[in-house]
């Protein structure tokens, strides 16, 4: 809901990286949520740094920090909906 535009200027295209830090769910704090992918065993996780929340889910080589937290996302929605399970 409440979509807050700040007068935040456009990120600097300066980080090579992808961007990994998105907007948590829980607690909407921006940039909270950080990504951490472990291509080795396969998981991606996503973590609140304010609010602790967390979410892990399966990853492949293709899949980006943004996958997960879509993921995270969905699954957020289906248990706000009501017909996760
Ligand atoms: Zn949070």
């Amino acid at each position: 809901m409440g979509k807050r535009k700040s007068s935040k200027p456009p990120p600097k295209k300066v980080a090579p990286k992808v961007a990994t830090a998105f907007t948590c769910p829980f607690c909407n704090h921006e940039n909270a949520v950080v990504a951490k992918m472990d291509q080795l065993t396969g998981k991606g996780m996503v973590e609140c740094t304010i609010c602790g929340q967390r979410y892990t889910t399966i990853i492949s080589h293709l899949s980006e920090p943004i996958d997960v937290y879509s993921d995270w996302i969905d699954a957020c929605d289906k248990i706000n909906r009501g017909d996760g399970r």
